[in-house]
């Protein structure tokens, strides 16, 4: 029967002590192995087995020494048996086979190794709990996908997240350690600290600071934070969430600056425009002056008794005269209109009445050229519509020279006037709401892909090559009075047939015995 040394117990106690109680995760399952062999020395056994029971359901872990050239026999019977024990609970079981008879063995001595095992279990698996736990708020912090940040109360930066490199590019080693402001934008330092300062006071308000990234690019993060104190009520640093908003501000100052380049090109548009209408407007006034004296003084002179060749030179300066007039006038009222400085004053007014003083003014150039002008229906007292009398005269006054200037000669000019129907599930019904004047002539007629082209100024769609007068205002000043006064114009044509024009207006109440107001 040996005995065993009272040093080797010391030595044994040291060695398990030195083996575990500073384990690490990593090196966990080496540790308890060593402490085994040790075991198995000191008590002369073959194989020493750890058994720890894994608390929260998960399999038991066994450890296990045999001493080499030793049968791997897992079937033999234990020889001694020791729970090992840590605060009152078992944390797993030593086992020890093929001992030296154990009543030789000091029991106080594997009793007190049998502690420290137990003491070394639970202290690495608290590590290793405590390692998974920090694995896990890890992965939590990195799966965020906002930067996460502790600044220790000297400034410098103790923990970010993946984040922080996934958006910057700068790795955890260049910023841990590292002052807090250095990544922060020049420019935003002072704005930082602002932040930083307020924080300490206890405000909760975020910012949107400038940091760099490791390209130098800068990304905008709003930045939330708190500043945290220990228990004596100083500043132990501070903790914060930062979110990338960089593309929302590249889109905000995108828009502002887009916004900026419309107001720009506005206020260029309307300032040209208003010169092009104060031009205008003095040109015309300028032109018109000296323009009346000479249509004035060669009307005087066609009258007096000239010789054939002077009385056609005459003529010739009389109408050219009128032909400039009446572009000046008419260019002038586009450029009104356009600017809205032409003011329509609507009123009830009868249409009748207005046809008829067209036509009558009219009836000497439409006698010229041998056409019979037409009254439909728009001699009915009761028709009414919504307009300004005088810009609804000049509209028609277009219209109707039109009909008479492009008419073939011996041909009829019609005028017709009637509330507009509409076509309803229980047939045709009369909507109340709107008046139709339609001018009909039997002349050349306008093609149909050049229809929309009427109404362009200066377009005169081939008329400037015939004798035919005109400015080519005529229609687009006659659409835009229409559409001020709220009515549309439409045109229907057939080329060597005839042209209708249709001025729809907003039908007034029959009220015949109304007063036209003074335009
Ligand atoms: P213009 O002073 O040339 O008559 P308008 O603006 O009044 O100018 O008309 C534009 C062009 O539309 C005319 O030049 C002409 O070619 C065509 N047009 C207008 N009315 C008629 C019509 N009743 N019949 C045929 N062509 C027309």
């Amino acid at each position: 029967m040996q005995s065993a040394e009272p040093t080797a117990g010391v030595d044994l106690l040291s060695r398990l002590s030195n083996a575990l109680l500073s384990t690490t995760v990593d090196d966990r399952s080496a540790a308890i192995r060593t402490a085994a062999a040790a075991v198995a020395e000191y008590a002369g056994a073959s194989r020493v087995l750890v058994h720890e029971t894994v608390v929260g359901g998960g399999p038991d872990e066994t450890y296990e020494w045999t001493r080499p050239g030793e049968p791997s026999d897992a079937g033999a019977p234990p020889g001694t048996v020791l729970p090992l024990m840590f605060q009152g609970s078992q944390v797993g079981t030593l086992i020890l086979q093929h001992p030296r008879e154990a009543q030789s063995l000091p029991d106080a001595v594997l009793g007190a190794a049998a502690q420290v095992i137990a003491a070394g279990l639970a202290g690495a698996r608290a590590i290793g709990q405590a390692a998974a736990a920090e694995q896990r708020a890890r992965a939590m912090l990195d799966d965020i996908g906002a930067v996460v940040v502790r600044v220790g109360p000297d400034g410098r930066v103790t923990f970010v997240n993946q984040a922080w490199t996934t958006l910057t590019g700068i790795a955890f080693h260049d910023i841990v350690g590292k002052d807090a402001m250095h990544h922060v934008h020049p420019d935003d330092r002072i704005l930082a600290a602002q932040h930083m300062a307020a924080l300490i006071g206890g405000s909760a308000e975020s910012r949107e600071v400038r940091f760099l990234a490791r390209d130098g690019d800068p990304r905008w993060m709003e930045v939330k934070g708190r500043a945290l104190f220990d228990g004596g009520g100083a500043v132990a640093g501070f903790a914060g969430i930062l979110h990338d908003v960089t593309e929302r501000r590249g889109a905000e100052l995108q828009a502002r600056d887009a916004r900026g380049r419309a107001e720009h090109a506005q206020a260029v548009a309307e300032r040209a425009n208003q010169a092009k209408s104060d031009f205008l407007s003095r040109m015309s006034h300028e032109l018109r002056t000296p323009l009346n004296a000479i249509v004035g003084f060669s009307e005087l002179l066609e009258c007096s008794d000239l010789e054939p060749d002077d009385a056609e030179c005459v003529t010739q300066i009389v109408r050219a005269g009128r032909h400039l007039l009446d572009l000046v006038t008419e260019a002038l009222d586009v450029n009104r209109i356009e600017s809205g400085q032409l003011p329509v004053r609507l009123a009830s007014i009868p249409v009748g009445e207005v046809v008829a003083d067209c036509a009558a003014l009219l009836r000497p150039a439409a006698a010229e050229r041998r056409l019979t002008i037409r009254h439909l229906r728009a001699g009915q007292p009761d028709a009414r519509v919504w307009a300004d009398p005088q810009r609804l005269k000049q509209a028609l006054l277009n219209v109707f020279s039109n009909a008479v200037k492009y008419s073939h000669p011996g041909g009829t000019v019609t005028v017709d006037c009637y509330p507009l129907d509409l076509e309803t599930p229980f047939g045709r019904e009369s909507d109340g709401g709107w008046l139709r004047i339609a001018v009909t002539d039997t002349g050349i007629g306008i093609p149909a892909d050049r229809l929309d082209d009427v109404f362009l100024p200066f377009e005169r769609i081939g008329a400037e090559r015939t004798e035919v007068e005109g400015t080519g205002l005529g229609l687009a000043l006659t659409r835009s009075l229409v559409e001020a006064m709220s009515g549309q114009i439409r045109v229907h044509s057939v080329q060597g047939v005839g042209t209708t024009f249709q001025i729809d207006l907003p039908a007034a109440a029959p009220v015949p015995d109304q007063p036209v107001p003074a335009s």
